[in-house]
């Protein structure tokens, strides 16, 4: 098969199964004609849809090696500079499709499995089963265009002791027996987003296991159909309130659930299996197999779509009610102009700076996309404050589409026109500031982008230990005793 349609995806979404608590209600289908997900479900299908389009589908597809029919480029195995500008054109194609507001388009975990299955042999030093797993399970997303989520941490009940302490070790999930054919989960992982409408779920390694024996049922990485028995979500109020999109924008098309996910015993046969009761092997995952690299190179290049679109918003809302010229405003802008800039330039040394891994794959250099991935997280928190800052009353001053239509249509074109818009077109353009700066959707993006990799200040310690500093260190060595060589 190929690169999905819209339609493709849909039908497939309406065959599937999953169990998912919503609301107090229980929910085993349908979910694309379900009102917490049948928009932003509509939103992926437009992706889907994207793939082929004349603009569109020379960026956002290539050859398989295997069908010979078009699959996404995000599966596409870069060995070229070529094949990394295509890939990050194509994360761009779709990260600008919401304005970088979907955080958990295919290409995210397309990306992770491509450097997976390019680094089976990794995978083989544990068992020569696993390497073939992980490479047929990357082909298998490749050629049927699947939409995968991952689920990483463990429950939040204690974090003063390790996950495996968890209720005495009954809580976050784990291998609870091995039986001829494959493993048996049971307990919790934290969240997963898009879970509901995702048709596979990557139950990929946690937070850093220390490889003792208590570890040993909590070190796991598989796959596993969304609708797998056993396997349920337990999903967060839908921020998406089914209202017109004139009234809420950006939640009536991106609003992506977020789901606590249950094993009661879910069996993962062993070919879904790509490592198994081995801390070391899972501490090293994502690193030891460049993922890390290829799935923030999609981050960054999203991060930036969404810089974009914040820059181009404020500018609007700046030119709409006449604060261009005031000093303070053009400092704020400042601010979200080099941030724009800085991404790009961390997009562009990545690339520039790439090297051939030891699996024979272009790696984009991870120094500047760690650098962005550890600053985006305070520097987005910034966005909605400026907005907020910038709009005033004016983002209260937003009556709905009815009212717009309705008897107060008159003063709303009176009272709410601007040095720019017309009243209408003033309500419009604030509405779409509120939905990126004060609504609950907003909210939930503000939390999502400062918690996207983890929790900054552990990222930073990390961050911090890894970066060879010796080389600097040496340097003001050097300069402290030519000092010193000086006065003597
Ligand atoms: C909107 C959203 C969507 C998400 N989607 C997914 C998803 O799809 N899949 C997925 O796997 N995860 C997802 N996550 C989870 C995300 O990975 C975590 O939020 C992140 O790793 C931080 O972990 P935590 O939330 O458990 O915070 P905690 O670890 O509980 O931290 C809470 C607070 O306590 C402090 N703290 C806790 N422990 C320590 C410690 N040992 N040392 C220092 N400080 C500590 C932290 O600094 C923080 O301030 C999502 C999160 C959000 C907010």
């Amino acid at each position: 098969m190929a690169a999905r349609t819209g339609k493709e995806y849909l039908e497939r979404l309406s065959a599937s199964r999953p169990t998912v608590h919503i609301q107090g209600e229980t929910v085993t289908g349908g979910i694309q004609d379900h009102p917490a997900f049948r928009n932003v479900v509509r939103t992926y299908a437009e992706l889907y849809d994207l793939q082929h389009t004349a603009e569109h589908k020379d960026t956002l597809t290539y050859t398989s090696p295997t069908s010979g029919e078009p699959v996404g480029t995000s599966f596409l195995t870069p060995k070229t500079p070529e094949d990394l500008t295509k890939r990050r054109k194509a994360f761009k194609v779709w990260a600008d499709h919401s304005n970088g507001m979907l955080g958990r388009t295919g290409d995210y975990m397309n990306s992770s499995l491509m450097a997976l299955a390019s680094a089976a042999d990794w995978f083989a030093q544990a068992n020569p089963a696993f390497g073939e797993n992980v490479l047929r399970y990357y082909e298998k997303v490749r050629e049927e265009d699947l939409l995968c989520t991952h689920t990483l941490i463990p429950p939040q009940v204690n974090r003063s002791v390790a996950g495996t302490q968890q209720a005495g070790g009954k809580l976050a999930a784990r291998i609870v027996k091995e039986d001829d054919n494959g493993i048996v989960i049971r307990g919790a992982r934290m969240l997963a987003t898009i879970a509901p409408f995702a048709d596979e779920m990557l139950v990929f390694p946690s937070t850093v296991l220390r490889g003792t024996p208590e570890d040993k049922p909590y070190s796991y990485a598989f796959a596993i159909p969304n609708d797998a028995p056993g396997l349920r979500y337990v999903a967060r109020e839908p921020l998406d309130y089914d209202r017109p999109r004139h009234d809420h924008p950006l939640a009536s098309r991106f609003e992506e659930s977020d789901c606590v996910v249950v094993f009661d015993d879910v069996h993962v046969p062993y070919e879904r299996c790509f490592a198994i009761g081995d801390a070391e092997l899972c501490n090293g995952f994502y690193s030891q197999t460049s993922s890390v690299v290829h799935m923030t190179h999609q981050v960054v290049t999203r991060t930036t779509a969404k810089t974009e679109y914040i820059l181009g918003l404020v500018t609007l809302l700046t030119e709409a009610i006449g604060i261009e010229q005031f000093q303070h405003v053009q400092e704020d802008i400042a601010e979200i102009i080099t941030t724009l800039e800085m991404l790009r330039a961390f997009l562009r040394a990545a690339e520039a700076d790439a090297q051939v891994n030891e699996y024979g794959v272009l790696t984009p250099a991870f120094a500047p996309l760690n650098a962005a991935r550890n600053l985006y997280p305070k520097l987005y928190q910034r966005f909605p404050q400026i907005l907020r800052k910038l709009g005033a009353s004016g983002l209260m001053a937003t009556p709905t589409e009815l009212d717009i239509n309705g008897p107060a249509a008159e003063d709303i074109e009176a009272y709410l026109q601007s040095a720019t818009l017309t009243g209408s077109e003033r309500v419009r353009l604030f509405r779409l500031v509120w939905d990126t700066c004060i609504s609950a959707f907003s909210g939930r993006q503000a939390l999502y982008e400062y918690y996207f990799f983890g929790d900054p200040v552990r990222m930073a310690g990390a961050y911090v230990k890894s970066y060879d500093r010796e080389p600097y260190k040496a340097k003001v060595q050097d300069f402290l005793n030519r000092h010193s060589l000086e006065r003597s």
